[in-house]
This record gives C-alpha cells, sequence and structure tokens, in this order.
C-alpha cells in the first residue's frame, strides 16, 4: 500500500509528507496537521443564489441568508468540491477531521 491513504470521498491523506491531498488529482492542499479547509479554496455562497426560487419572494425554498451560509471549499488545482457546510452567519469554519497521524502511520505503513 502507499502513501496515500483516502480519508473521505475527495480527500487522501499522504503519510510519509504528512498533506492532505486532492483524491481527484493528487495536489496536495495543506499540511495534515491543519485543517484541511485552509488548504481549499473557499466560496461562502448566500443560500438564494443556490437554491431556485419556486415561489416569489419572501417564500422561497432557500435558507434565510440571515440565518444561514453554504460555505463550498475547493481543490485549487482541479476544482472538485472538497467539502460543503451551512453555517450560521459569522460562524468560524468546522474543523470537521483531526487525524490521529501516528496511529495511521503505524496501521499504513509499517514494512
Ligand atoms: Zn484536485
Amino acid at each position: 500500500m502507499g502513501a496515500k491513504h483516502q480519508m473521505t470521498e475527495y480527500l487522501d491523506i499522504d503519510l510519509e509528507k504528512e498533506t492532505w491531498c486532492c483524491r481527484r488529482c493528487g495536489h496536495e492542499l495543506i499540511s495534515a496537521h491543519e485543517s484541511y479547509k485552509e488548504g481549499c479554496l473557499v466560496y461562502d455562497r448566500d443560500p438564494t443564489t443556490v437554491y431556485r426560487p419556486i415561489l416569489p419572494p419572501p417564500y422561497t425554498l432557500a435558507p434565510d441568508p440571515e440565518w444561514c451560509r453554504i460555505v463550498e471549499f475547493y481543490c485549487p488545482s482541479c476544482g472538485i468540491m472538497v467539502e460543503c457546510e451551512y453555517l450560521p452567519p459569522g460562524h468560524p469554519i468546522t474543523n470537521d477531521i483531526e487525524p490521529n497521524i501516528a496511529a495511521l502511520k503505524q496501521k499504513y505503513l509499517r514494512a
């Protein structure tokens, strides 16, 4: 097995370099000791631009932009969407994966 290990549908972790990598293009995003989101392009979107209005405003099916923002994370090399999250405005970006790198290395890099 190589040094790369799949962590999510669009994220690998390179256990030798200890970096997050895009699964699609292999681009190294950032150190695996940081949040992979810090290595991505960020698109902070108004929900009303994501959900097509079905009814005339204010009766749309989009979340209220005063209560919700949609934050998308993209690979800066190939442009694949790595992650998407819904957050209240002003809420910090979440750190959803904190890998135990030492344990992963012991499990997958043993000779
Ligand atoms: Zn990529």
